[in-house]
């Protein structure tokens, strides 16, 4: 008995410093509340906290970028770090760059196969397991990374993504988010629909099936190889992410009219867990954990923003920034409303997610309508 009480102290002193921990370093997630003053954790939340145990765990992290690559690579160094440092030390995740441990591409299966913890990736990667996984990394014309990220949490997203991921045993939570990209380079000028017929263009996922469908020829390249085919006419077109990454890749030369973006408003990386391993951390580590892919999920956003606002005044003069004919955008409506369907037909996990998100996003637009959106309008 004596013992339990004083182990309980010490798990509650414990909590009070990681309390001050997390106000201290301004983590406004939902851990940081729920130790916060003002809530009391029911009593089977409060016994799973003092059976934390804490001992020094250290995970393999595998990711799909090169080694500290711009923004989503030093994302996840500075997630390791912070896991480290509010842990005090007891909780070291090592960061894998891509193709050390396992292809970048194989991070998921090795994740599943507990060959390693987990993996830093795009959820879109993994439509060939299952088509639902590419509602959750990001849908043409869909919505903004606020608003997914809202649909995740508050809509039944995360629900259904963990439900669907549970099948390979896996745990999945937001692992940063792009903001708005680009709809891509093109080497000539889009002036109606029927310029896109035959065009070969580099682009993944469902904006790619919207794409097949106005006459695109679309293609999968790995990202080393996407600025020869521009310079060598293999492909007429390539998207990427915006100013701040596509500027590193020297597109502008190779394909100066830069399109304004419709098919990924707001894309999502995954920080993704064994869900064995997931399970077996302390309800401490994994507090953490969740806290610091939200802290993360932000500073991603931010850091987006800010560098592509930069970026887009450094570009060249030569590009053209452009929009879409509107004749090409109700176009690519109509074919996403196809490629909806033919996937809801085909998967019942697609409609199922497909739902929720529409259910949320058709609460979410009358709110958005009235607010950011007439905001926008009226300050610009
Ligand atoms: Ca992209």
């Amino acid at each position: 008995m004596l013992l339990s009480i004083l182990l309980s102290l010490e798990a509650i002193e414990g909590i009070e410093m990681r309390r001050r921990e997390f106000l201290s370093s301004a983590v406004v997630g939902a851990s940081a509340v729920a130790l916060g003053g003002c809530h009391r954790a029911p009593k089977e939340e409060q016994q799973q906290v003092t059976q934390s145990k804490s001992k020094k765990v250290t995970l393999k992290l595998a990711t799909s970028w090169p080694a500290h690559f711009p923004i989503m690579g030093t994302g996840v160094d500075q997630f390791a770090k912070r896991c480290f440092e509010l842990s005090g030390g007891s909780l070291e995740i090592k960061v894998y760059a891509k193709n050390i441990l396992v292809p970048a591409l194989q991070v998921f299966d090795a994740t599943s196969a507990a060959q390693i913890d987990a993996f830093h990736s795009g959820v879109y990667y993994w439509k060939g397991k299952n088509a639902a996984f590419s509602i959750f990394g990001g849908m043409p014309l869909g919505l903004t990374s606020e608003e997914m990220i809202t649909w995740m949490k508050f809509g039944g997203g995360y629900e259904l993504w963990r439900e669907l991921y549970g099948k390979f045993n896996l745990y999945p939570l937001i692992g940063g988010t792009t903001g708005p990209q680009m709809g891509g380079w093109f080497k000539k000028e889009i002036t109606q629909l029927s310029d896109l017929k035959g065009l070969k263009m580099r682009i993944p996922g469902l904006g790619g099936e919207v794409m097949k469908r106005l006459g695109v020829n679309p293609v999968l390249l790995p990202a080393g190889e996407i600025y020869t085919s521009l310079e060598r006419g293999t492909i007429d077109a390539t998207e990427w992410v915006g100013p701040a990454l596509d500027s590193m890749m020297g597109f502008a030369k190779a394909a100066p009219y830069y399109y304004t973006g419709w098919h990924e408003p707001g894309s999502i990386l995954e920080i993704t867990f064994n869900k064995t391993r997931w399970e077996k951390l302390s309800s401490e580590h994994r507090a953490i954990i969740t806290a610091v892919s939200e802290e993360m999920t932000g500073t991603m956003l931010q850091e987006f923003r800010y560098k592509n606002a930069q970026a887009l005044q450094a570009l060249p003069k030569y590009v053209k920034i452009k929009q879409f004919p509107k004749a090409v955008m109700d176009a690519a409506k109509e074919a996403l409303d196809e490629v909806l369907h033919d996937e809801s037909q085909k998967s019942e996990d697609f409609r199922r997610v497909l739902e929720s998100y529409q259910a949320f996003s058709t609460l979410n637009r009358p709110w958005d309508d009235i607010s950011t959106k007439n905001f926008l309008e009226i300050r610009s």
